[in-house]
């Protein structure tokens, strides 16, 4: 079945410009070509922002409810055709059906709860010193959004930059993931469908240096939302200061996952396998740090270390994991392990691509390492694969300091029975997300996301808070006379 024709085009405005060069995408699976993108650059994002600029004033004249209900036809069209994005999500990202089944449903879900934000749009109303004084506060577009997403969870990527930055009134710019642009391509097409104006919504294809630099710098585009990586986040960041452009930057973590000698041991290897080893630790949120208390350290690894043993790699929907992106990840992967092991850490298993005639892609096997140093490469540096290392603490506080001896503050998880430690550990860990007895991921549309030091900028999507990111607030003074 073809899903998506072989070059995939850039969504801009009323026409599909050619681009004369183009990028190979692969199946991380079989490290097979699937398809080709525009490799676009200046021109194109000129284009598409002229595109934006010129559609969104009618957009924004549209009524916020019924904005809302368009994206909330997107959002039945996104499910009625949730099995043909699946399978594009799965082949692109080299991911299992079935999870790139929950992502549709969590992109969905995301549509539903932003289209329920157009009848909402709060402003407040408060009271004025002056009398005869009406003081308020409404939501108005930024105007231009320019949006940069990564490539490992490719439709909820989409549906949380997009969504929002639509429902509140802006024209917008979507650079895709060149990993994993075909998903985006046809989210696009489906929002156009559901009714929303051309030039509303324009999609371009192509390198982060070149096209996503280009929308960065672009004069014309008002605000920046960027999910990927905290280099090119500074990047971003230092490019837009210059020009005082509004930014939101949703960037890397190096997670712990606290184990107390009081937990539920089986809970905590379920969660910890799924926080380091689902998507192939390909998340921001991935536990990548697993925090153990001496007293059950033992017990911990040793069930730990037969259960990693007994995932199955591969995309079948019976397997644990799947590949990593691309190659080039991949090599990046097998080198930073080797610097730690040389740097001193002891490889518990994996540490080495699997790839076989079975797995012919991007396959690293799931890796445990043990006592890195605390300050070394391993310990610092997000490397989003299947690599987490194991800490041995004495006690809480000491667990606790560890949590937050990172660079990073995106989220953390505690097992513990104890609701003392529980609460003490969601009061103390210095991150955007804490979780008690689960995994540190797993975040929902309606919640805000985000994290603190080199995890982002402050600001938190999705949920309610994504309107603030994505409108400006104005402040409306009424005066009135009392009437003679
Ligand atoms: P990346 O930073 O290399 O790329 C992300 C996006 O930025 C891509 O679309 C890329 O083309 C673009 N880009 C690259 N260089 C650019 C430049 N100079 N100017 C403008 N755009 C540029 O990240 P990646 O490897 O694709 O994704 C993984 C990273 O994303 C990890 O660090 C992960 O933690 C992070 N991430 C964060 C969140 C979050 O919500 N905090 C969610 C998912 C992924």
């Amino acid at each position: 079945m073809i899903l998506h024709p072989s070059l995939v085009p850039n969504q801009i405005g009323h026409d599909i410009p050619a681009t004369a060069d183009t990028i190979a995408v692969f199946d991380p699976h079989t490290a097979r070509e699937i398809a080709r993108i525009p490799r676009s650059g200046k021109a194109e994002i000129d284009a598409a922002v002229a595109a934006a600029r010129a559609a969104q004033p009618d957009w924004d004249a549209t009524p916020g409810v019924r904005r809302g209900e368009i994206l909330h036809h997107i959002a039945n069209l996104i499910e009625a055709r949730s099995d043909e994005l699946s399978r594009i999500v799965a082949a692109e990202a080299g991911k299992r059906l079935a999870d790139a089944r929950g992502e549709t449903a969590a992109a969905v879900q995301c549509a539903r709860f932003f289209a329920g934000e157009g009848q909402r749009m709060f402003g407040r109303t408060m009271p004025s010193g002056m009398a005869g004084r009406w003081a308020m506060t409404i939501r108005r577009p930024c105007g231009v959004a320019g949006l940069i997403i990564a490539a490992n969870t490719p439709a909820p990527n989409f549906a949380w930059k997009v969504f929002p930055a639509l429902i509140c009134g802006n024209g917008v710019v979507l650079k895709t993931a060149e990993d994993t642009p075909i998903s985006s391509w046809l989210l696009g097409r489906l929002c156009e469908e559901a009714g929303l104006p051309k030039g509303v919504l324009n999609i371009v294809h192509g390198l982060g240096a070149e096209a996503g630099q280009a929308l960065v710098e672009h004069p014309d585009v008002d605000m920046i939302s960027f999910t990927g990586s905290t280099r090119v986040g500074r990047l971003i960041a230092e490019t837009a200061g210059r020009q005082l452009k509004k930014v939101s930057l949703e960037l890397g973590g190096k997670n712990a996952l606290v184990v107390c000698d009081d937990a539920d041991l089986d809970l905590a290897v379920k969660w910890t396998l799924l926080a380091a080893f689902s998507n192939a630790g390909q998340r921001c949120a991935a536990g990548s740090r697993i925090v153990v208390f001496d007293k059950v350290y033992d017990a911990f690894v040793d069930r730990l270390l037969t259960a990693t043993r007994a995932l199955k790699l591969g995309t079948a929907d019976d397997c644990d994991l799947g590949p990593v992106i691309n190659q080039r990840q991949l090599d990046n992967m097998v080198g930073a392990i080797e610097r730690a092991v040389a740097g001193g850490a002891a490889l518990l298993c994996g540490g080495a691509p699997a790839t076989s005639a079975d797995l012919p892609g991007y396959y690293l096997q799931p890796t445990l390492m043990t006592d890195p140093d605390p300050d070394s490469e391993l310990a610092r540096t997000e490397l989003f694969g299947p690599i987490t290392a194991l800490y041995r603490v004495p006690d809480f506080d000491h667990a606790v300091s560890l949590v937050n001896r990172s660079p990073y503050g995106l989220t953390a998880s505690v097992h513990t029975r104890d609701i003392d430690r529980a609460l003490t550990f969601a009061r103390k860990a210095h991150v955007g997300v804490a979780v008690v007895n689960g995994g540190t991921h797993g975040s929902e549309a309606h919640m805000p996301f985000g994290g603190l030091n080199a995890s982002g900028n402050g600001t938190r999507e999705p949920g309610t808070e994504a309107l603030d990111v994505y409108s400006e607030l104005r402040v409306v003074y009424l005066n009135s006379q009392p009437p003679h």
